[in-house]
């Protein structure tokens, strides 16, 4: 394989050529994106289209078999020191928050930089609050993840990938499992996020917020990047059949 660092240094993730199965099951196939800084990303297609695998690859919590996936120059193998490195600088939110629910929130979110980066206690803690108060819960801090609401509990998890200062943050149905009234004030965090600069892949089917917050919306289907495109474009232009179907059943 080729050298550790990639020549792009303006690209923050890129996929070539990746191809996985599940057992028998093609479920990702010859992928290929490139992922520029500052890039805000959505993702949306057809439930069990391969969003989530997709993106779990990127932080290795899939393996993919073949092809290459670059992280911030990082070229993702088997090799745990490259894996950790991913993993700190690459920030994952899930649709169920996946929350340690024997831990506070301030735990929660002092957790990692305290055993991963060996961030000093009292500073890990300092920095929870301080993007707690960003996410708009500092009241919670004391609190266990059980006795908040939804949207509450995925801000908690917003700011507990924050405290690791990633570089890129991937979303995976965060809003999906919210009540409606929850939603927006979950998207608006991360509407924040993406003003601020973050390289964001979204997997959603909030379509407002790809609209406002992409500059980019990929389509899947199959396995496949079946289209994309800029979010105007995308659409109200669809070029793809399956694009067109998918778009007139969800909007
Ligand atoms: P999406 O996120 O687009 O709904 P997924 O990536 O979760 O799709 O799944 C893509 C396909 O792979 C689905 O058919 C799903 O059933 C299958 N799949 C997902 N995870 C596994 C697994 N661990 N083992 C076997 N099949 C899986
Ligand atoms: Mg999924």
């Amino acid at each position: 394989m080729a050298e550790a660092k990639t020549q792009d240094q303006q690209l923050a993730v890129e996929l070539r050529g990746v191809n996985k199965w599940y057992g028998e099951f093609h479920v990702l196939k010859n992928i290929n994106l490139e992922v520029r800084k500052g890039e805000r990303i959505v993702i949306c297609g057809p439930s069990g289209s391969g969003k989530s695998t997709m993106i779990r690859c990127i932080n290795r919590l899939e393996e993919h078999q073949q092809g290459d996936i670059i992280v911030n120059g990082t070229y993702l193998t088997e090799d745990l020191k490259k894996i950790e490195q991913i993993r700190r600088n690459v920030g994952m939110v899930f649709q169920h928050f996946n929350l340690f629910p024997h831990l506070t929130v301030l735990e929660n979110c002092a957790l990692a930089p305290i055993w991963v980066k060996k961030v000093p206690r009292k500073e890990a803690e300092a920095t929870a609050m301080r993007y707690l108060e960003r996410v708009r819960i500092p009241e919670q801090a004391k609190k266990y993840p059980g006795q908040l609401s939804g949207g509450q509990q995925q801000r908690v998890a917003i700011a507990r990938s924050l405290c690791m200062s990633p570089d890129v943050m991937l979303f995976d149905e965060p809003t999906s499992a919210l009540d409606p009234e929850m939603i927006k004030e979950v998207l608006d965090v991360m509407i924040e996020l993406a003003q601020e600069g973050m390289t964001m892949l979204c997997v959603t089917h909030e379509m407002g917020f790809a609209k406002t917050v992409a500059n980019r919306v990929i389509f899947m289907d199959a396995g496949q990047i079946i289209e994309e495109n800029e979010p105007h474009a995308f659409f109200n232009n669809p070029q793809h059949e399956r694009t067109q179907l998918f778009l007139s059943q969800i909007l």
